[in-house]
This record gives C-alpha cells, sequence and structure tokens, in this order.
C-alpha cells in the first residue's frame, strides 16, 4: 500500500508532492523551474559530440559540487558520476542521464539555436541538441538539486550518472557510453538496487509519460556483408561472378525469412540494408559489393538465431554463384527491457507524477538505447518525457533527429517530477 510522503519532505520539495492525479506539469518550485530552463538553453547552445562533452561535463561538475556531492569525472572519457548519501540507510537507486549531441545543422530558428560545427567521421557538420539530451542533463540537474535540498530526510543513496555518446562513438570501432563506463568502474563504488533512465519524446505530449513493462526498445546491431565475386566486362557476366546480383539475393533472402521463419508475433525483427556500394561503372562488374545495414529485436535467442540463419543464407546464396559471402555483425546496444518487478513498483510513481489517465502504455519502440548496458547490470525502468505542447499533433511535430526538433520546454518540469518521484519512492521502498 502506497504511504504519503512525510510532511517534512514535501515542504522540503513541493514537486516531488505532486500527487493530485491532475498537477499541471509546470507546477515546480519557480526558481528550479527557471534554472532548468536556462540549463537547458545554455547545453542547447553548446552541444558536442559523443565523447567530446569536455564543457557540458565541466558544467554538470561544477553543478554537483556546488550541491556538496563530490563527483567523479572522466569516466569513459567524459561521463560524471556523484553519489548523493541520505541520512538513512535505504537502497542505492542510480539515474542516467545521455549528454551527447548528434551531427546535424539545426533549423529550429530558437533564440538559442546551436550554431556549433565539428568534424564527424571526416566530414564538418553542424552540431545539435536534436535528440534532446539537453533536456536530460537539465533534468538530472535538477533532480539532484531537489535530492540535495533534502538529504537529511532521505533514506539511502542515489548515483546520478552523466553519460557520454549514447548516440554512439564519433569513430567507428569505438565503444558506445554506457557500456565504456561500465568497463571504467562506474559501478565501482558499488551496484545500484535499480536504475531509472528517461528520453523526451515528440510523440506524447507535454505532461504525458510512456511506459511499459519488459522489452520497450530494441536491440541495435550494426551488420556488414562483404560479397566477393571476380570482376569481369559487364557484357559477358559468364566469365565473372555478379556480387552485386549476389547482394541483392541475399538480402531479399533475409526479408522471406524474417516473414517465413521468425515468429515475429512473439518478439518482432526489423534487418535493413542502409548502404549498397560496389563497382565504379556502368559496363564493369565489379569484383565486390558490401551491404552495411542494422538489425533490430528484442529478444537475445531471437537475435542470435536471425543471425545465424542470416549467415546461412549469405553463404549459401554465395556458394550457389560461385561467390564468397563474409558477414560481420556488430551489437550497438542490446534491447532495453524494463525489469517486470521494477516496473511494477515504478508504475504507481509516474502515476502519483502525472496523473494516472498521462501515464500511457508506449508501444515496443524500433529505436534503440544503450541505456540497456546498465539495465543489463541491475534491474532498469525506462519511461518517455512527452514534449508536444497540448493542442498540437504529436504525429505531425518534427521528430527527435530532425534538425526541427523543438521539445517543449514544460517537458523539464515533469521530467524533474517524474524521476523525483520515483526515486523517493524507490528509497522509501514505497509499494
Ligand atoms: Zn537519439
Ligand atoms: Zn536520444
Amino acid at each position: 500500500m502506497r504511504r504519503s510522503l512525510p510532511l517534512s519532505l514535501c515542504f522540503a520539495v513541493a514537486l516531488a508532492c505532486g500527487t493530485s492525479v491532475h498537477a499541471a506539469p509546470g507546477d515546480l518550485a519557480p526558481d528550479l523551474a527557471q534554472k532548468l530552463v536556462d540549463w537547458r538553453r545554455d547545453l542547447h547552445q553548446h552541444p558536442e559530440l559523443g565523447n567530446q562533452e569536455t564543457r557540458t561535463a565541466a558544467k554538470v561538475a561544477e553543478h554537483l559540487r556546488g550541491l556538496g556531492l563530490e563527483p567523479r569525472t572522466g569516466i569513459g572519457p567524459t561521463g560524471v558520476v556523484a553519489v548523493l548519501t541520505g541520512a538513512r540507510p535505504g537502497p542505492r537507486i542510480a539515474l542516467r542521464a545521455d549528454m551527447d549531441a548528434l551531427p546535424v545543422t539545426e533549423a529550429t530558428g530558437l533564440p538559442f539555436a546551436s550554431t556549433a560545427r565539428a568534424t564527424y567521421r571526416g566530414q564538418e557538420v553542424g552540431v545539435m541538441h536534436a535528440c534532446g539530451h539537453d533536456m536530460h542533463v537539465a533534468i538530472l540537474m535538477g533532480v539532484a538539486e531537489a535530492l540535495a535540498g533534502m538529504r537529511e530526510q532521505l533514506a539511502g543513496e542515489v548515483v546520478v550518472i552523466f553519460q557520454p555518446a549514447e548516440e554512439g562513438p564519433p569513430e567507428p570501432g569505438e565503444v558506445f557510453g554506457a557500456k565504456r563506463m561500465l568497463d571504467e568502474g562506474v559501478f565501482d563504488d558499488g551496484t545500484p538496487d535499480a536504475i531509472l533512465g528517461l528520453h523526451v519524446w515528440a510523440g506524447l505530449h507535454t505532461g504525458q509519460i510512456g511506459f511499459r513493462s519488459g522489452p520497450s526498445l530494441a536491440s541495435a546491431d550494426e551488420w556488414s556483408l562483404t560479397v566477393t565475386g571476380q570482376q569481369t566486362h559487364g557484357s559477358r557476366p559468364w566469365d565473372g561472378v555478379d556480387p552485386i546480383t549476389v547482394g541483392a539475393q541475399i538480402l531479399l533472402a533475409t526479408q522471406s525469412m524474417l516473414a517465413r521463419q521468425i515468429n515475429i508475433v512473439d518478439s518482432p525483427v526489423v534487418l535493413t540494408a542502409g548502404q549498397f556500394q560496389s563497382g565504379v561503372r556502368f559496363n564493369i562488374i565489379p569484383d565486390d559489393a558490401r551491404l552495411v545495414g542494422t538489425l533490430r529485436t528484442y529478444d537475445a535467442d531471437v537475435r542470435e538465431d536471425v543471425i545465424a540463419r542470416f549467415e546461412r543464407i549469405a553463404n549459401g546464396h554465395a556458394e550457389a554463384a560461385g561467390a564468397k559471402a563474409e558477414l560481420s555483425v556488430v551489437n550497438n546496444a542490446p534491447a532495453t527491457v524494463n525489469d517486470p518487478e521494477l516496473a511494477r513498483r515504478v508504475l504507481p510513481s509516474l502515476q502519483a507524477a502525472v496523473g494516472a489517465d498521462n501515464v500511457v502504455e508506449m508501444p515496443l519502440q524500433t529505436i534503440a538505447e544503450d541505456f540497456s548496458q546498465f539495465a543489463n547490470v541491475v534491474p532498469g525502468a525506462y519511461f518517455f518525457v512527452g514534449t508536444t505542447p497540448r493542442g498540437q499533433d504529436p504525429a505531425t511535430m518534427p521528430i527527435n533527429h530532425s534538425p526541427h526538433y523543438a521539445p517543449d520546454e514544460a517537458a523539464l518540469a515533469v521530467g524533474v517530477r517524474t524521476m523525483l518521484r520515483a526515486t523517493l519512492d524507490l528509497l522509501e521502498q514505497r509499494e
């Protein structure tokens, strides 16, 4: 049964006590609400690509020190972690925000729009917080500030994690941020009992939270297939081995395999080729062809099964044509699975924070998130925070990664209130 917060806590932080089912999105302490907007706009104007978030990390660390915390910095390589210890014993809850921006040239026209530029994989690009990670950083800074203000009343510990490179490292072959932080000992001070994460989302209205138990976001693999044939004149294909035709056959056969051999009812699968590169001229059959794509799955066994079948199809078609095929698959992020027991405990907190009517069950998302790396180590719960103002249709709004993505800043307060409420309830072990 749900207990109310102690009265003193409610005075300490009115925003955590939004037990009213009709709590408005913006009802934070006014000074914190304004700070959230200021932090977010500053971060937005100074976006940094993955593993290069030095200014962002410095801002975060400075803020945490100002709250009396002792952040560890430079984890993987720009990550920041701090532990906030309450006055009473209790569980250890981790909260995670990602800090990186994208190689996108901003087109919002906002007064605080980014004009930053950088080099990304050899190309000069604009840099923009097009996925809203500026919102995530501001929200977690706000949650940390609220929690620091009630330390004396808190049970347990809260670990705040500011992570680099969620969108991937700037150079191929480098490790994504969450995995790298884990490899570099983010949990060395003590493994948390649970971890929470959130993402701003144009597909929901401001004030809405999207959540589901179990598999939520896909596993993302990057696959690369090289088909080696034999170069010859385009007018005499029988003199060589055409790798383009074989590559096309393999690609089409993978789609038949998904439709005919995989139980996609239990666990959907998407396999897409995003690149098909071969040849230099219209009348030369080239030596080789290269296909690169992504595989999205929700279940580790299904993933392995699909990869094994893909490999068999590639080898079979290549052999039949006298070619050679080589498939390599790199996992960028496992599926994000909300731990069912944790999800059961967190759901009432989300409902208390924004009102039960405003918590919607999310459909499976085929996007991926490396929050899953943490959630594979400790039970995790990940939810979406709506950013489309009421009165506008989420279906027509520019979505995350668009150069026009302009999340409603009222969602900052919603994010803080929701994350804070879930954290306090877990610390107090409220059911
Ligand atoms: Zn993104
Ligand atoms: Zn994102």
